[in-house]
C-alpha cells in the first residue's frame, strides 16, 4: 500500500478508494481555481450548486434511479432514519418488520415509539446467522410498509432475494451495501444508507424515496423530521454537509468509470469468495453465517476460542492488517471488505491468516 496506509478491514467510518482520496487531495486548497477548498465554499455558491447537483446525478446514473424517486443528502446518519421513516411513513401506525441483526433491532425499537410493530420474521432464534424465508409473510392489510436491513454490518448476512411484501411498500437499509450491486430502485417505496460504511466520510445519509410517499400533511412534526423539507429544498433546507456530499460525489464517479455497479459486484464476488473459500478450507477458522446469506461486505469469523480470536486480532493488526476485531456484542472477528478494498487486500490477509494457522500446528 501506498504513503503507508494499511489495509483497514473497519466495518465503518471505512476504507475509501485510493484515487479519489488522491484526487480530493489534489483539489484541497483550491478547488477548481474557485480560490477556496470545498469544505470553505458557501452551500449557496454557484461552485458548489454544480458539485451537489452533479452527485446527485451521477447516483441516479449509477442506480438508474427512476424519475418519480427523490434522492436526499440528509443529517443524522443513518440512525436517525429509524425514527424519520415510521414518522413520515406510518399512516395507520402500523407496519411490518424483519429481525436479522443488530441494526434492524435498533430500527424496531424506534418505530415501537410511533405505531405498532409487526416482527413477521426474525432470525433472533440462531443468533441472526441466517436471512428467514420471506416468501410468505403474515403481512396485515393495513400494514404501512414492510421494512428490511438489507445488509446486517455487524451479523454478516444479506438478503439475496427481497421479501414479498404482497403490495406492500418495501423500505431498506443499504447502509453497508449501498452501490455494492446492481440494484433496482422501482421494487422499493424507499432505500436509505447511512454513507461511511461503502461510500464517503461519516455523518450523512442518502434517502431514496418515491415521491407519493412524501406527505404534505406532517405539519405537526418537527421541519427538520419532514422528508418533505428536504425534498423541497433540494436537501439544502439549512446548511448540508457540504464535504461529505462533495466525498461521495467523487466515489459515484470513480464507480461509474469502473463500469457501475455490474462491473463492483463482480470484483465484490471475486474478492468475497478468496476469503470465504479460506474460511471453509480452513481447520482453525470458520464462518458464522449460513453459505446461502453470506454477505459480500462484512465477514464474521471465528476461532474454537475467544482467546485465540483475540491472538489473531493483535497477530493481524501487528501486521498492518487493522480493525479485525468482531462486534463487541457478538466478539469474533470480521473483515469488512467494501467495494474500495483492493482484492490483494484480502488475498494479503488470506496468505497471513494461512500462515498462521500453520504455524500453530
Ligand atoms: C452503521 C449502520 C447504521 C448506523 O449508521 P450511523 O450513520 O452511525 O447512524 C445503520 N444501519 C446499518 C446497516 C449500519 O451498518
Amino acid at each position: 500500500m501506498k504513503y503507508g496506509r494499511t489495509y483497514n478491514f473497519s466495518a465503518g467510518p471505512a476504507i475509501m478508494p485510493e484515487p479519489v482520496l488522491e484526487e480530493i487531495r489534489d483539489e484541497m486548497m483550491n478547488y477548481r481555481g474557485s480560490g477556496m477548498c470545498v469544505m470553505e465554499m458557501s452551500h449557496r455558491s454557484k461552485v458548489y450548486q454544480q458539485i451537489i447537483d452533479e452527485a446527485e446525478q451521477d447516483l441516479r446514473d449509477l442506480m438508474g434511479i427512476p424519475d418519480n424517486y427523490k434522492v436526499l443528502f440528509i443529517q443524522g446518519g443513518a440512525t436517525l432514519q429509524f425514527s424519520m421513516i415510521p414518522m413520515n411513513l406510518m399512516k395507520n401506525k402500523k407496519a411490518v418488520y424483519i429481525e436479522t441483526g443488530a441494526w434492524s433491532s435498533k430500527a424496531i425499537k424506534e418505530a415501537k415509539k410511533v405505531g405498532e410493530v409487526i416482527v413477521a420474521a426474525s432470525s433472533k432464534d440462531k443468533n441472526y446467522t441466517y436471512i428467514p424465508d420471506c416468501s410468505d409473510l403474515d403481512i396485515p392489510e393495513d400494514a404501512d410498509y414492510v421494512y428490511i436491513c438489507e445488509n446486517e454490518t455487524i451479523h454478516g448476512l444479506t438478503y439475496n432475494t427481497l421479501p414479498d411484501t404482497k403490495g406492500h411498500i418495501l423500505v431498506s437499509d443499504q447502509s453497508s451495501m449501498f452501490l455494492s450491486r446492481p440494484c433496482n430502485v422501482s421494487d422499493y417505496g424507499l432505500i436509505y444508507a447511512g454513507v461511511q460504511k461503502n461510500v464517503g466520510p461519516a455523518g450523512m445519509v442518502v434517502v431514496i424515496i418515491r415521491e407519493d410517499l412524501i406527505r404534505d400533511d406532517l405539519t405537526d412534526l418537527p421541519i427538520y423530521l419532514q422528508y418533505k423539507t428536504h425534498a423541497d429544498n433540494g436537501s439544502m433546507y439549512n446548511t448540508p454537509n457540504c464535504w461529505a456530499i462533495y466525498c461521495c460525489g467523487k466515489v459515484f464517479k470513480y464507480l461509474k468509470k469502473l463500469g457501475g455497479l455490474e462491473a463492483m459486484e463482480k470484483i465484490n464476488q471475486d474478492k468475497a469468495k478468496v476469503f470465504y473459500d479460506f474460511l471453509d478450507s480452513s481447520k482453525m477458522f470458520r464462518g458464522t453465517v449460513e453459505k446461502k446469506d453470506r454477505s459480500l461486505m462484512n465477514i464474521p469469523f471465528v476461532t474454537d476460542s475467544a482467546e485465540l480470536d483475540a491472538e489473531v486480532v493483535a497477530a493481524t493488526k501487528a501486521a498492518g492488517y487493522d480493525n479485525l476485531k468482531g462486534h463487541k456484542s457478538v466478539g469474533g472477528l470480521r473483515a469488512s471488505v467494501y467495494n474500495a478494498m483492493p482484492k490483494e487486500g484480502v488475498e494479503a490477509l488470506v496468505k497471513f491468516l494461512k500462515e498462521f494457522e500453520a504455524n500453530k500446528k
